[in-house]
């Protein structure tokens, strides 16, 4: 197969068949649209990767420091020897040096003095929930504390279809509220919040692996969360609709990413009257109008 770009042979198939080159160039490239369009930085950011080795986390944390980035990057033990242990530790640690970024480490149980293990048991939720739940406030207290502005994480495209779905399908809650999350920028809304920013909102996991795989990346991934074990039934409903749509999750992520009119802004877009028939309409001129003038105009 040819590679769509640049008409070599190609590599790699996610959405388009793609050589390797075109394939970097293009991930590097649409990374970087997403930072610009959104906002993610801004001159002086002081910006921490948050890294759990992991292909999504390092390759944000790659790309970052591939489009000049000033980043430093940090590894947190959750204290669940499947997600975090040494390798983990080490593998991000040593691509840190290999690129001389700073490199921090902490430990639940150390940072915050508490005992996991009692801490998972008494928490009364998923011990999935409860590690998210310690990892956002650590994430941020610790930022915070060490003068950071933007917080990132390596969420993807596969991450915002899987929440989406999981969140509308169960009801979600009434005011839409959750949507919000869903972009690739959450503004400080706190003097203590450290704004959060996921620069690979528009990239697929699969996307990812080849990123980590074509750059040379060693990943310690987690053998709970990761890719090829995930078992929970979103990712196998996620899977399902690829194989008729693979550009499903990257479309969702991006309409998104647009983001939704307030309550204010909703179902208020100015009406005007059709300049035509006098019903009313966005534009001056109505759908029905519009359709009946070119059909006229053929006759
Ligand atoms: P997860 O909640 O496991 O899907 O991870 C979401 C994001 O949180 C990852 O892409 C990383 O940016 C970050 N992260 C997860 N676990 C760790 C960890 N142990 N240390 C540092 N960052 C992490
Ligand atoms: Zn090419």
């Amino acid at each position: 197969m040819r590679c769509a770009q640049c008409k070599n042979e190609a590599e790699i198939t996610i959405v388009h068949p793609l050589c390797r080159s075109c394939f970097l160039k293009q991930y590097e490239t649409r990374v970087q649209r997403c930072i610009k369009k959104h906002k993610l930085f801004t001159p002086g950011d002081r910006i921490l990767v948050a890294v759990s080795g992991g292909k999504d986390s390092l390759s944000c944390a790659h790309v970052l420091y591939t489009l000049g980035y000033p980043i430093s990057v940090l590894h947190v033990d959750v204290g669940v020897s499947v997600c975090t242990n040494p390798r983990t530790r080490h593998v991000v640690e040593r691509f840190c040096e290999d690129r001389g970024i700073p490199f921090y480490f902490l430990s639940f149980s150390e940072y915050l003095g508490i005992d996991p293990d009692t801490f998972f048991h008494k928490a009364r939720r998923p011990r999935c929930a409860t590690c998210g739940l310690l990892k956002r406030y650590v994430f941020n207290r610790f930022a915070r504390e060490m003068g950071f502005t933007k917080l990132a994480t390596g969420h993807c495209a596969d991450d915002v279809a899987r929440y989406f779905l999981k969140t509308w399908v169960s009801g979600g809650n009434e005011s839409f509220l959750w949507l919000s999350k869903l972009k690739p920028l959450t503004p400080s809304t706190h003097p203590k919040l450290v704004a959060r920013v996921r620069p690979l909102f528009l990239c697929l996991e699969k996307e990812n692996y080849a990123y980590t795989k074509y750059n040379g990346i060693v990943v310690a991934g987690c053998t709970m969360c990761s890719f090829f074990l995930r078992k929970d039934s979103w990712t196998d409903i996620l899977r399902k609709i690829e194989e008729i749509r693979p550009d499903f999750a990257l479309s969702l992520a991006r309409t998104l990413a647009k983001g939704f009119p307030s309550k204010d802004e909703e179902g208020t877009a100015t009406l005007k009257e059709c300049t035509v028939c006098g019903e009313p309409t966005e534009g001056s001129i109505c759908t029905v109008c519009r359709i009946k003038a070119r059909s006229v105009s053929q006759v």
